[in-house]
């Protein structure tokens, strides 16, 4: 009988199923530290416990699912962050990978700047209390009202994607009698993701300015010659999920060629260079990113080596982590609802969220790990792969992992290292109503994002 012909047939019990999974672990109730956040532990009774509250409490206090962020493991980051690049540079914690307020305050209090890029994540910004001098402002289209609002509130700086722009920003500062620090964000034709980089032409994409064939040489010769514009710096962001730092080794080399290009044609040495975010994290326990103070003295050694060969004066570094900042730091706590085995394959694990509060696994085919949180327990692994509740088979929250055979409904699993760009990118789809999101700290745990209510839903539509 040929497989085609029955597809999700039983398969040979001893060959496993297609997958991105390696063994499964010796015990499946020690949890790896590499990709729980730092005050996740075990408790003596089997339950999971985060900065000291038991997820039991948790689950029936704020319900599931629920993103629970651990604040002193968010504090850590943010200050191991700061310290590692030292009074010489900056960090700009991006916001897109999650803002809220308390987060803003956060990083207010440890130190950090914070990137923006719409409206919207500029409004929270200043909510939260950052001061308008530490935001930098990106996006590929930012509208005339969001330049506006950007200029008027005294953003640092803003970083400018598009010759259009250049010349846009520079009338809007212009007629409010401003004159706007700016960077120029070019393609240095670098993409990196996770273990590689391409050095090819990349900059077949939207974001900057491409700095081959003279484009981005072009765009500086513009940007000096407009009042409007205080022209600071060379931006270059190469990737996501980086654990190579050679992608930033070719982007450096690249970007202060054009700072060296810069000051032999202006006479000017720009001060600032931005070498972007996308440091990666471990979302399984396969990956193995780098510690900041690595990536600071890596990056820190590149640049100044670049720029004694060039004879330039080392410009102020600033770096832009947003994923390797919050994405240890949280994790989605589901309840199991149906438990569908099919033999030979796998067992479907459905739980009461999915693809709405968590997109990364349909979108870029991302890895997660999960764990029985509520208790612990000796049953053999069962192969499992982790899907939601929405009208769409893709909706699967982790691929491929293991969990115990005794699993049943009610039991809550968690899913770690979903701090970055799972509630920020979530959804509506089915009309779910988007988890909230909680801080845990010392005993104590407080919501900071509020769940939806079918009223907010109602309320947007407007009948
Ligand atoms: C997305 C983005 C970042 C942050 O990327 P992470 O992978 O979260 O570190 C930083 N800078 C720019 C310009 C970005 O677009």
């Amino acid at each position: 009988m040929s497989r085609s012909a029955h597809p999700a047939g039983p398969r040979h019990a001893d060959v496993l199923p297609e997958g991105h999974y390696s063994a499964p672990p010796a015990d499946l109730n020690v949890l790896d530290p590499k990709v729980w956040a730092q005050t996740v532990t075990r408790g003596e009774d089997g339950a999971v416990r985060v900065g000291g509250v038991d997820v039991k409490t948790l689950a029936e206090q704020f319900g599931t699912p629920a993103y629970f962020i651990d604040e002193a493991d968010f504090r850590a980051r943010a200050r191991a962050w700061r310290t590692a690049f030292g009074a010489d540079a900056d960090v700009f914690y991006a916001g897109k990978a999650f803002l809220s307020r308390a987060v803003v305050r956060w990083l207010h209090e440890e130190g950090l700047n914070l990137d923006v890029c719409s409206g919207g994540e500029l409004t929270t910004a200043l909510s939260g209390g950052m001061p308008a001098d530490r935001i930098a402002f990106h996006g590929n289209n930012k509208s005339a009202e969001e330049i506006t609002q950007a200029i008027e509130s005294g953003v640092g700086r803003i970083v400018l994607d598009s010759f259009q722009e250049i010349v846009r920003v520079a009338h809007i500062a212009h007629s409010l009698g401003r004159r706007q620090r700016v960077q120029i964000r070019v393609t240095v034709g670098v993409e990196a993701h996770t273990h590689e980089f391409i050095a090819t032409a990349h900059e077949d994409q939207k974001f900057g300015i491409p700095l081959a064939g003279g484009q981005a040489a072009e765009a500086v010769r513009r940007a000096l010659q407009l009042d409007g514009l205080e022209l600071i710096g060379i931006h270059s962001h190469i990737g996501s999920q980086i654990f190579d730092m050679s992608g930033f080794e070719v982007a450096a080399h690249r970007v202060v060629g054009l700072l060296k290009d810069i000051r032999d044609e202006h006479g000017v040495e720009l001060p600032e260079i931005d070498l972007g975010g996308g440091l990666g994290i471990a979302y399984t326990s396969d990956d193995d990113p780098r510690e900041p103070h690595e990536i600071a003295k890596a990056l820190t050694e590149i640049v100044s080596r670049e720029c004694d060969a060039a004879r330039l004066r080392t410009p102020r570094i600033s770096v832009e982590p947003g994923r390797a900042i919050v994405g240890p730091t949280a994790f989605t706590l589901y309840e199991v609802g149906t438990i569908k085995p099919l033999e030979g394959l796998r067992t479907y694990v459905s739980v009461d969220g999915g693809m709405s509060d968590n997109i990364r696994t349909a979108l870029y085919d991302a890895e997660y790990s999960v764990a029985l949180v509520s208790r612990a327990s000796d049953a053999e692994p069962m192969l499992v792969r982790v899907v939601g509740k929405h009208c769409e088979s893709g909706d699967i929250v982790v691929r491929d992992a293991f969990l115990p055979a005794d699993l049943a409904p009610g039991d809550l699993i968690a899913v770690p290292a979903t701090g970055a760009y799972c509630r920020s990118m979530a959804s509506n789809y089915n009309h779910a109503l988007r988890p909230p999101v909680v801080a845990v700290n010392d005993g104590e745990a407080r919501v900071i994002v509020r769940r939806e209510t079918e009223d907010d839903l109602l309320r947007l539509d407007v009948g």
